[in-house]
């Protein structure tokens, strides 16, 4: 009989991802048995899902094998759908098993929030996984395609409106300002005639963000063709496009994609936790409010700036960084050890403006911009392939094409 304890960890993101692979280093295959359960045989850079939309990347490059990376001889990997936690009978249903735990990771990332508005989840693209990623470039193209070819040429056929002016939108909009001179030269179309908008409910767009690097990047997109409609309010969504402000003005479009939020995974809902905007609210130590064996990771996890009093924002950053207290907890209960407290290390945050522009601050508060700041996305984004997968994999998925 196998009396081994078993960690089974939900989700292979960042957060389940580097967990994994840091209990894997810090625990010696005795002492436990580990689960790895993911939707997919692939573990995808969440960071990178604007460039798939766009167009700007091929899909390929954002994601990974997981048995690149995790040796399923030490780790036993089940690529199925999380349907439910169990929790008195320590228990994962998936969609076409069950599987049993004695401590669970629940890291499964973040899904879109509408908010409730009318028409959004019908007719609104998100940029939700690689999928619905790869489906949004897919429209995008069809609607160039279709515009060639028809008879009665609708201009408002080739907008692209982006709802939510956040990081998301943001980022999307700038690989549009890539990506729609291509597809316009690809068939040979008139630049401009396709539009990109950006609509964001605040008086700016990202909100709360230094004003200055705001200002940045408004002037850069505009230059390359975004427009921005600020402090309109995004009121439903029909077929034709979104419905925006107090005099219910419609913007029409043949591509809507909706960046206005992100909510923790509706599994937490099913398995019936507690929740704070649909996230569960960790202690500080990373695990669910009342259970002795469970961390709440990544996107799912709502954690408290207790010096800001509100909650730390969710970032791949953040994630990875929950990874490394919740596999030394893990490794701490099994040798019935105290826990560690969760403290974040802010890092900075740098957002694409397309392929060569970006703007952020780093090093507590440093001011980037432009090709620097370019420079440093992309050192970001290769650090973690680096951490997650050594040299090999940086060699392989990394952003070492030149400018
Ligand atoms: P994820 O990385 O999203 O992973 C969740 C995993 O769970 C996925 O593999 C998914 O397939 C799997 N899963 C989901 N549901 C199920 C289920 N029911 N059953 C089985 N498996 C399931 N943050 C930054 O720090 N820097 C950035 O530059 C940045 N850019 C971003 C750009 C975009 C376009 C987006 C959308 C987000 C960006 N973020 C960025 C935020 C960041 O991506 C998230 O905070 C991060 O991905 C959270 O990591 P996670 O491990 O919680 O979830
Ligand atoms: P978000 O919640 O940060 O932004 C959503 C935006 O949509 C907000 O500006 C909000 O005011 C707007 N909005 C909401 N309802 C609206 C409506 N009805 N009409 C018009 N606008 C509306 O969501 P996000 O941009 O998807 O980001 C999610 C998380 O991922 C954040 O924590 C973000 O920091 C992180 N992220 C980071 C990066 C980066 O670091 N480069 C990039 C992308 C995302």
């Amino acid at each position: 009989m196998n009396s081994k304890p078993k960690i089974v960890v939900l989700g292979a993101g960042y957060a389940g991802m580097m967990t994994t692979k840091k209990l894997m280093q810090k625990l010696h295959p005795e002492e436990a048995d580990i689960v790895l359960i993911n939707k997919h045989n692939y573990h995808y850079q969440t960071t990178w899902l604007h460039e798939v939309a766009a167009g700007t990347i091929n899909h390929n490059l954002a994601r990974i094998m997981i048995s690149d990376i995790i040796d399923p001889n030490r780790v036993r990997l089940i690529y199925d759908s999380v349907v439910e936690v169990k929790r008195e009978q320590q228990q994962v249903v998936l969609e076409n098993s069950e599987v049993n735990y004695d401590y669970l990771v629940i890291s499964l990332g973040f899904e879109t929030n509408t908010f409730g508005i009318k028409g959004m989840e019908e007719h609104a693209f998100f940029i939700q996984d690689i999928d619905s990623s790869q489906l949004i470039r897919e429209h995008i193209e069809y609607q160039f395609a279709q515009y060639k070819n028809s008879e009665a040429k609708e201009d408002h056929s080739l907008t692209i409106l982006v709802g939510g002016g956040g990081f998301t939108g943001v980022e999307f909009v700038g690989e549009l300002a890539e990506r729609v001179p291509q597809l316009c030269r690809k068939y040979d179309i008139d630049r401009n005639i396709p539009k990109i908008i950006n609509v964001e409910a605040s008086p700016s767009i990202l909100p709360g963000f230094d004003e200055e690097l705001v200002a940045y990047a408004k002037k850069s997109l505009e230059s390359r063709g975004v427009e921005f409609r600020e402090g309109a309010k995004i009121q439903s969504c029909t077929k034709e496009g979104f419905i925006v402000g107090e005099g219910n003005e419609l913007i029409k479009a043949g591509t809507v994609v909706w960046t206005g939020g992100v909510t923790g995974n509706s599994v937490l809902g099913n398995s019936g936790f507690e929740l704070t905007r649909g996230k569960v609210t960790v202690n500080s130590d990373l695990r669910a409010p009342g259970e002795e064996n469970i961390f709440v990771l990544g996107d799912c996890a709502w954690v408290m700036n207790e010096k800001e009093g509100r909650p730390y924002p969710p970032t791949a950053q953040a994630a990875m960084q929950h990874a490394t207290t919740c596999a030394n907890n893990i490794k701490a209960l099994l040798h019935h050890q105290p826990l560690e407290n969760f403290v974040f290390s802010d890092k900075g945050t740098v957002a694409s403006l397309g392929v060569t522009d970006a703007m952020g601050t780093v090093f507590g508060g440093t001011k980037l911009y432009g090709k620097p700041a370019a420079a440093m996305k992309k050192v970001v984004d290769n650090r973690y392939l680096f951490l997650l997968g050594g040299l090999n994999l940086f060699l392989k998925k990394g952003k070492i094409r030149p400018f």
